[in-house]
């Protein structure tokens, strides 16, 4: 049957850690997936999740199906960190929210709907943007677009541009926005910036689809959802995936979350109808474990405090390691400026790294470094950080 159909090929983020895990060199280093690596390199459960889990144990008492769009425990606290408990979306009960497989599963089934309902529409994503991105909307049937967002030569957002293309975007239409901790680039839109891209999609009648996989590691949990905020006041029709992978470190429990906020009530429950009917066939019901931590979390002070400071933590580590790597390279003698990675906020940074060099620090250094030159920056430890450096000024110089 199958002899005469070509493998696919790995998939290039998660294949590239299949390659580090058969490498060798004890001195290799991992910075290509996005996952949070502690001072030691090890990714532990947060604090939080442990004593949640603990607690569960205690007071689980059945492990019956769990509702087509979740524990509502869950997702009423996914609605209160998404949009701040204060909410007018929240009081008017204007957005809908299932519990899905990780941020993927959110984006999934929500395209699943949008094909339902508006399968001519295009979906439009930045230049560039995650790679599952356009496998996960093509597969959903969806032509994909590109608006421009990245500027190399600045290496900042070329907003004119992006404006530009958004303007021309068709009513009706697709948009997928990062809603911080853009991916790959590290490079976000500013507050002003988020209000003027809201105000064209209010103009122009597309939707924003937001993506938000990384609430609580730009600024704050707060801080981070503006785009969110400026979308709900605008009134607009709008989708939100989210999930709790990287700020809860439950990278295997697939704890995510689609939401989707429209005109009112009565067209919300049309919406989570739909969604239902789109979950059903895929995955039926969402698995319990991390959503019931992650409420548990939620709804708990004391938990939900420690959460906090182990977020603040993982951002700080990061927000160092940026420095450490800047003035590492720096301090060896390295021509170029690298002072925009502290610039950048979330895991990534778009190094600069030419994929030439790219190739050279896998093979000679056993560092590993997606293509394009994304950089995760919670790979770098004080262990490590003088290896890379040394590394990166060697493959500079030469
Ligand atoms: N969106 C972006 C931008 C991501 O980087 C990721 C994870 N790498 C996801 C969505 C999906 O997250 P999850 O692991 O929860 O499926």
């Amino acid at each position: 049957m199958w002899q005469n159909i070509e493998a696919a090929p790995a998939d290039s983020i998660l294949g590239l850690t299949e390659a580090f895990r058969n490498d060798p060199n004890p001195a290799k280093v991992n910075l290509g997936v996005g996952i949070y690596k502690d001072e030691q390199g090890a990714t532990p459960i947060l604090q939080c999740v442990k004593n949640a889990e603990a607690r569960l144990i205690e007071t689980e008492e059945s492990k019956v199906y769990l509702p087509i769009s979740g524990a509502p425990a869950y997702t009423e606290n996914v609605q209160k960190l998404l949009f701040g408990e204060e909410s007018e979306v929240i009081s008017s009960k204007r957005a809908i929210t299932a519990h899905a497989p990780g941020g993927t599963g959110a984006l999934r089934m929500g395209a699943g709907l949008l094909k339902t309902f508006f399968p001519e529409a295009k979906v439009w994503v930045s230049t560039p943007t995650w790679a599952n991105h356009t496998g996960i909307f093509s597969s959903t049937g969806f032509e994909i677009a590109h608006y421009p967002y990245y500027d190399e030569t600045h290496r900042s957002v070329d907003f004119q541009a992006m404006l530009m293309s958004l303007r021309a975007v068709p009513e009706g239409d697709i948009v997928l926005l990062h809603a911080c901790c853009h991916n790959p680039t590290g490079v976000d839109l500013t507050l002003e910036q988020w209000h003027q891209v809201v105000a064209i999609a209010q103009e122009r009648n597309w939707i924003p689809f937001l993506d938000f996989a990384y609430q609580g590691f730009g600024v704050g949990t707060s801080e981070d959802r503006c785009a969110i905020e400026l979308c709900a006041e605008a009134g607009i029709d709008f989708f939100v995936a989210s999930s709790f992978s990287k700020n809860f470190g439950m990278y295997n429990e697939r704890t995510g979350a689609i939401t989707v906020v429209a005109a009112n009530q009565a067209s919300a429950a049309v919406a989570l109808s739909h969604l239902k009917k789109t979950i059903r066939v895929v995955y039926s019901n969402p698995p319990a474990h991390g959503g019931l931590v992650a409420a548990t979390i939620l709804s708990d002070p004391e938990l939900y405090d420690l959460w906090q400071q182990e977020l603040q933590d993982m951002r700080e580590r990061i927000i160092a390691m940026r420095v450490a790597l800047v003035e590492g390279l720096s301090s060896r003698g390295v021509d170029q400026d690298f002072s925009f990675i502290t610039e950048q906020s979330g895991m990534f940074s778009f190094s600069g790294l030419s994929d030439e060099i790219v190739a050279w620090l896998r093979k000679e250094k056993s560092i590993y470094v997606v293509g394009g030159g994304r950089i995760n920056l919670a790979g770098l430890t004080a262990s490590n950080i003088d290896y890379v450096c040394d590394a990166i000024a060697e493959a500079l110089k030469s």
